[in-house]
């Protein structure tokens, strides 16, 4: 496959931090942007900073107004929503959705992708994610896939490789391609250590446990995952 020129959506999450790992390991030329939307997780762009010095590649940061993605609804966006915890399956887990969110950053991030002259979008929606956020979902990538063949003149394409990998595949490929996962950031709570409570601390240690490694992140709570598992 020939060099690609490869703009990586890097939240600080473990997703897109993998995601730009097995970017890097094709050997693509390969920029990250982040963006800040008012996310009330907002220490997960201090890390997506550090994995781009880390890996060595100009990394953007770019603020949204904050109004744009702000929402009455969302314990992302709204500090008054309680982030809830336990297993994203749970009813609950829907007010962790930012109404909207992946439409606005992915055509922000392939805005700055034609005007560095990239020719592709990466973004790390998992199979995980369905269930909850209807804009990870394969008809919503392939909606936006088909809008941005038609946004520009450019060759520009969008793309999402881990659609349908689950969490413990995409550790297993971070472990492969030894991504440094103690500078990456999960937790949807905004405190110093990750909970080990919220939806997505419990997928991540979850995934972690499924693919037969120790996740190196400190946690206030290691162990509430295994309870709420368990109650599936
Ligand atoms: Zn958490």
């Amino acid at each position: 496959m020939s060099r690609r020129k490869s703009l990586v959506l890097l939240s600080g999450g473990m997703d897109s931090a993998v995601l730009l790992a097995a970017s890097k390991h094709e050997g693509h030329e390969v920029y990250a942007l982040g963006i800040n939307y008012g996310q009330r997780h907002w220490r997960e762009q201090m890390m997506a900073r550090k994995l781009g010095y880390h890996y060595d590649i100009p990394f953007e940061h770019i603020s949204l107004p904050v109004d744009v993605l702000s929402s009455p609804t969302s314990s992302q966006t709204n500090p008054h929503v309680a982030v809830p915890t336990g297993h994203y399956a749970a009813d609950n887990m829907k007010t962790t959705v930012v109404p909207n969110r992946n439409m606005v950053l992915i055509s922000m991030a392939i805005s700055r992708g034609i005007a560095k002259g990239c020719d592709e979008v990466l973004y790390a929606a998992h199979a995980g994610d369905h269930d909850v956020y209807p804009d990870c979902r394969p008809q919503f990538v392939a909606a936006m896939q088909a809008a941005v063949a038609l946004c520009d003149w450019s060759q520009i394409e969008l793309k999402a490789p881990f659609l349908s990998s689950s969490k413990a595949d995409i550790v297993q490929l971070g472990m492969t391609l030894k991504v440094p996962f103690e500078i990456t950031r999960t937790c949807y709570t905004d405190e110093v250590i990750a909970c080990g409570k919220c939806g997505t601390c419990v997928e991540r240690l979850e995934a972690f446990h499924l693919a037969g490694y120790e996740d190196p992140l400190q946690y206030s709570d290691r162990e509430f995952w295994k309870t709420v598992v368990k109650g599936q």
